[in-house]
């Protein structure tokens, strides 16, 4: 890959992000980390002079069809079905309206306006390889998740992700001219399960924003939220469903001794199935600990980071996670992460250093690794210490590097291609995955 910093001719990037816009508040409904990330990635570039136009699905008539989302990154709301109303499953229908849309604005444009497409999630991949073709730019495609993946690990009662995911996900992986993975653990579950070449894929690890995730005072933090000063606060942040298990945290925290912590929840509904805050009541009521709970709606970044900083522990006892930007920013914050050990989590936290990782969601487990930091303040309080130099080392600006070195090589990657009249690059579906890097022009 080449070496970080601005390629040459990368001026402008079409950012494709069909399901969630990036300006949405994260922690309910399908707005999550991606928003974070195609945001604060988008904020990353533009400040090193590459600017950045976000196509997302419009989801409001109120909304202005242009927005400028800081300087430099503008959102294109494009209208792609119903403003609202229209379920998740539902999107694919709409990908052929929002590709037009895509197209159409730039076709406004002269020749050349976007140097690359980058598309984030399958749905956007989809438009982004129709992109790719007409634009003559290289697409470079981050998965987020894949539904192999996370149908490999469901939680009890949660709906698999359908067939027609899986095939679109093998189409991007088979168009994209690269691939962005957020661990080494996920460029090899797209090598071995869609067989991406290795090559192809970038690994670029998320960051967190550190100048608003940094430690601060706890007792200011637990008095501008309204929570007890004396009390051990374990936290669950994130978009309330079923694959984050915030209900594994109530049961372990039921069934730890004493009644020993006061549980947060903080965040919305989501999903199917244990999606419904109501049905987090219920499972609290249920388990005798309702004025052990408190549940508090998504919070922007900076209420967030007083979350962080309120709690004495954050836990996270996702099912399946690509990364787990909550676990960084916790951390970033000062606040050690008990976590599940799945997926990035095993990268997100350092185990037995700046906080503890799970294996399985049993109850008994759970319980018996938040008890032993619970009844330890000394141990919590050196994981407390270690947290945030461990999370220095995930930073948007980092993160921008590593994209911006894997648009630099996709743009090389286009520059080595030949056709054998030795005229430019083939567009369109002259293109095979292999062909690209056989003469330099
Ligand atoms: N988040 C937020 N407010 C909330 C809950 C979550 O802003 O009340 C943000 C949080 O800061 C994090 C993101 O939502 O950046 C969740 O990302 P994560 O990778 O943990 O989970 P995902 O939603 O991608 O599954």
């Amino acid at each position: 890959m080449a070496s970080p910093g601005r390629a040459p001719a990368l001026r402008r990037v079409a950012v494709l992000s069909v399901h969630t816009s990036p300006l949405a508040q994260p922690g309910t409904g399908d707005a999550g980390g991606m928003n974070v990330y195609v945001l604060q990635t988008a904020r990353e570039l533009a400040q090193r002079g590459v600017e950045v136009e976000i196509f997302t699905r419009a989801t409001s008539s109120a909304t202005e069809p242009v927005q400028e989302a800081a300087p430099g990154v503008l959102v294109r709301n494009v209208v792609a079905g119903p403003f609202e109303g229209l379920d998740k499953r539902d999107l694919p229908t709409q990908l052929c309206a929002f590709a037009a849309g895509v197209l159409r604005e730039e076709a406004r444009r002269e020749r050349g306006y976007y140097d690359l497409v980058h598309s984030h999630y399958w749905l956007s991949g989809q438009v982004g390889w129709l992109a790719r073709d007409r634009w003559g730019v290289p697409l470079v495609h981050t998965a987020h998740t894949l539904a192999a993946v996370k149908n490999a690990s469901l939680a009890e009662g949660d709906t698999p992700e359908p067939a027609a995911r899986q095939i679109g996900e093998q189409q991007v992986v088979d168009e994209a001219d690269r691939l962005i993975a957020n661990t080494v653990e996920e460029r090899d579950q797209l090598v071995s399960i869609h067989g991406a070449d290795p090559e192809q894929v970038d690994v670029v690890a998320p960051g967190a924003d550190l100048t608003r995730y940094h430690p601060g005072d706890r007792a200011a933090a637990r008095a501008e939220l309204g929570l007890d000063p004396a009390e051990t606060i374990v936290t669950f942040v994130g978009r309330i469903q079923p694959l984050k298990a915030p209900d594994v945290l109530l049961r372990a925290a039921a069934a730890m001794p004493d009644r020993a912590v006061r549980v947060l929840v903080v965040g919305g509904p989501s999903g199917t199935g244990l999606d419904r805050p109501q049905a987090l009541i219920e499972l609290a009521a249920q388990l005798g600990i309702s004025d052990r709970v408190t549940f508090l709606p998504p919070q922007p970044p900076a209420r967030l980071a007083q979350v962080y900083r309120a709690s004495d522990l954050v836990a996270v006892p996702s099912y399946s996670e690509s990364f787990g930007l909550v676990a960084i920013e916790a951390q970033a914050c000062g606040t050690p992460v008990v976590a599940a050990d799945v997926g990035g989590l095993g990268v997100a936290v350092r185990d037995g250093e700046t906080g503890l990782l799970v294996a399985g969601h049993r109850t008994d487990d759970w319980a018996a690794a938040l008890t032993s930091l619970v009844a330890d303040p000394g141990r919590r309080a050196r994981l407390a210490r270690a947290a945030p130099e461990h999370a220095a080392g995930f930073s948007w600006r980092h993160t921008a590097d590593g994209l911006l070195a894997s648009y630099t090589a996709a743009l090389e990657d286009r520059h080595l291609v030949t056709v054998p009249s030795g005229i430019a690059a083939p567009r369109g579906p002259l293109r095979t995955r292999g062909m690209w890097k056989l003469r330099r022009t």
